[in-house]
């Protein structure tokens, strides 16, 4: 079932969501060579505590951090290690959720560390944009589908391709609700889009072709062709006056 927020619901997904986006911020500006990604999980957590949320990845399924950090080829779902130093050139993806009274945020982007070469920014920018295509579409009336197609066509108009094996999804008293928000699929198809629904969206980019597959760590998924992924992701919601992106961060108290 897709759940619809009240008004008061809605004023919750935007705590969770504020801090969400704050730690995901904080671990971005943290990024320069030399830091591993368990420095930039524990700042991840650190940001989530300090604002009396909890860290909603940690745990979930057996995941042991409270960020996924997935590096270059590594799609999502990298698990933050001690061992993994990031270099100038490296593109960083971070995931990053909060919990608190009851409501989850859910966010990702991919940072560059220092000056990464052209096509990897470009692979950056054009994966962030689709996530901003398919928010557009994201309005009373449309479905699912809109979406999807959205994102899909700014992706392949830039000659990169779709992950299809993760998705979107709908985000509120748990992490994971319905509906399934893909990053490819028809217009016009798909659950209607209603007042009140909160979803995440996260465009998954491959530089080349999407197919991935998981590593031996049970975890981390990578592009099965070695080529670099971009990862970028807000939870909305759905509104009389249009998409509202939840996932804002704002300065740190
Ligand atoms: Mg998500």
């Amino acid at each position: 079932m897709i759940s619809v927020k009240t008004a008061h619901e809605l004023e919750q997904m935007r705590v969770a969501c504020r801090i969400s986006a704050m730690a995901l911020k904080a671990a971005g500006d943290a990024i320069e060579a030399g830091i591993t990604t368990a420095d930039l999980d524990q700042i991840v957590y650190d940001t989530i505590v300090r604002q009396g949320a909890k860290p909603n990845f940690k745990g979930l399924y057996g995941f042991p951090a409270s960020a996924c950090i997935s590096m270059n080829d590594q799609v999502i779902h990298g698990i933050p290690s001690k061992k993994v130093v990031i270099r100038p050139g490296d593109i960083v993806s971070i995931d990053t959720g909060a919990v608190i009274d009851g409501f989850n945020g859910d966010n990702a982007a991919t940072f560059g560390c220092g000056k990464v070469d052209i096509e990897a920014q470009r692979l950056m920018d054009v994966t962030k944009e689709s996530l901003h295509k398919g928010i557009a579409a994201a309005v009373v009336g449309s479905r699912v589908g809109d979406i999807s197609a959205a994102v899909q066509a700014w992706v392949e108009k830039n000659g990169f391709s779709v992950v299809r094996q993760y998705v979107g999804h709908g985000v509120g008293k748990n992490l994971h609700e319905e509906p399934e928000v893909p990053n490819f699929g028809i217009a016009g198809r798909g659950p209607r889009l209603v007042g009140g629904m909160t979803i995440a969206i996260e465009p998954m980019v491959n530089q080349k072709s999407h197919g991935v597959k998981t590593l031996s760590d049970g975890w981390t998924v990578v592009t099965a062709d070695g080529g670099l992924s971009a990862h970028f992701e807000h939870t909305i919601a759905i509104t009389a006056k249009g998409p509202e992106i939840l996932t804002v961060a704002e300065e740190e108290a």
